[in-house]
């Protein structure tokens, strides 16, 4: 087991030893958001045939060749045809088939000329300027060629994707199955939010919050509760966690008090602990263990601490367990927007909002840092990394942030 690890570190040691959750055939009208475990090549292509993109008369391109204002060139309409049908005749010298947005172009045809642009009277048609050859066709394929890879395994389901992949036929698709993560707080002064507040007790806010967050990624979460400051208990339900999900997801009881009695949990249940506390500030007291391939990622108690660490740390284990090849947070330069007087001997993570004003990244600070506050994260997207030894910090200054909320919108 390694103590006090850097944030590097801590992550790839658990990122080497996960891998991705089983898969599972799914109907497409389910998929989105889902991340997938096959890659999609297109078995047909799109569109599947030669196609009008409007409503308008196709023709051939040479019998408009003379066609002016002065001198329409007329032809004979010999056919029309809706869209989801095929015309049954060609076009031939001098004819044309009405068509409409999305009709097979007809047998003999080469170019489509819009509706607004012809007179028609009865079965004839007047057209006054020469077509090209190709003009106003969309050409089997030219959205997709068949065989053609749309998606790679590992791609999560955008509803465009779904549009695509539903396009090229499919009605089912595999993907990983849900990452499931259990939830346990811990703590004897925590009472749920559904209950009178008693002296000395606090409400809950890390099991809510850490449930929202694993939700918000997309994962099956079972929320196992709160339990007592007791080794037993704590043993129990992280044993329980385990018989189901591939995270145990703790918070609380971690650090080096009197109570803080996780760890001895861990030891409890012979589980192998990989790290013991990251040298960063919030969360520092962070563990991380494995159990047949089962991950135990015990927080620190302090709400801003918890979710700060959920995210740096949890984040990426659940993002690689549901299939996605890409887990860890952007990190992006940004010119600081405000002053922060305090030195960081330690490593440190700010809560701040990114923000790109007149074409340049800047994050402003979004309130107080301190490890219990929670008000500050609410507007937070990205974090400010303030390297071990800074001094106080100015506006103006040249920081590095990593990206970990919206960045446009909420
Ligand atoms: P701990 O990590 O157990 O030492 O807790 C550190 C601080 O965070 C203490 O002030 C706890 O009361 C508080 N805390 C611990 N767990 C929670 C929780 N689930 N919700 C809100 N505050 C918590
Ligand atoms: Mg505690």
């Amino acid at each position: 087991m390694k103590r006090n690890v850097a944030l590097e570190d801590a992550q790839n040691m658990v990122l080497t030893m996960a891998c991705p959750v089983k898969e599972s055939n799914i109907p497409l009208f389910d998929a989105v958001g889902r991340v997938l475990s096959q890659e999609i090549k297109a078995p047909i292509n799109l569109p599947p045939f030669d196609r009008s993109p409007l409503d308008g008369y196709a023709v051939r391109a040479q019998d408009t060749a003379k066609a002016s204002e002065a001198e329409p060139v007329v032809l004979e309409v010999i056919e029309e045809v809706a869209a989801g049908h095929t015309a049954r005749r060609k076009v031939t010298t001098k004819t044309a088939i009405k068509v409409m947005t999305g009709t097979p172009i007809p047998a003999g045809a080469d170019a489509v000329i819009k509706y607004e642009d012809v007179t028609r009277a009865a079965n004839i048609c007047k057209i006054f300027y020469p077509l090209k050859s190709g003009g106003n066709i969309v050409r089997a394929g030219e959205d997709v060629k068949a065989g053609e890879v749309v998606a790679t395994r590992g791609t999560q389901v955008s509803p465009a994707l779904v549009g695509l992949i539903a396009a090229l036929g499919f009605a089912e698709v595999t993907v990983y199955n849900k990452v499931k993560v259990a939830v346990i707080s811990t703590g004897d002064e925590l009472v749920d939010s559904s209950q009178p507040l008693r002296p000395g007790k606090i409400y809950n806010s890390n099991l809510p919050s850490l449930v929202a967050a694993c939700t918000k990624l997309g994962a099956q979460i079972t929320a196992l509760g709160n339990v007592p400051d007791e080794l037993d208990s704590i043993a129990d339900i992280i044993s329980l966690g385990l018989a189901d999900a591939d995270i145990v997801l703790t918070t609380g009881g971690v650090s080096v008090g009197d109570y803080d009695v996780v760890p001895d949990a861990l030891a409890r249940l012979g589980v192998n602990v990989i790290y013991r506390g990251v040298d960063m500030k919030p969360g520092s007291p962070v563990v991380a263990a494995e159990y047949n391939n089962k991950f135990i990622i015990c927080l620190s108690g302090n709400p801003a601490a918890a979710l700060i660490t959920f995210e740096l740390i949890a984040v990426p284990l659940i993002k690689k367990k549901m299939g996605l090849t890409s887990y860890l947070p952007a990190r992006l330069e940004a010119v600081l927007d405000g002053d922060f007087a305090k030195p960081s001997p330690q490593r440190r993570f700010l809560r701040g909002r990114f923000h790109v004003t007149e074409g340049t990244n800047c994050v402003a600070l979004t309130g107080e840092q301190s490890n219990g506050v929670l008000k500050s994260l609410v507007n937070c997207n990205a974090y400010i990394d303030v390297p071990a030894g800074s001094g106080r910090m100015h506006a103006g200054q040249d920081v590095s942030v990593l990206i970990v909320g919206d960045v446009f919108g909420q």
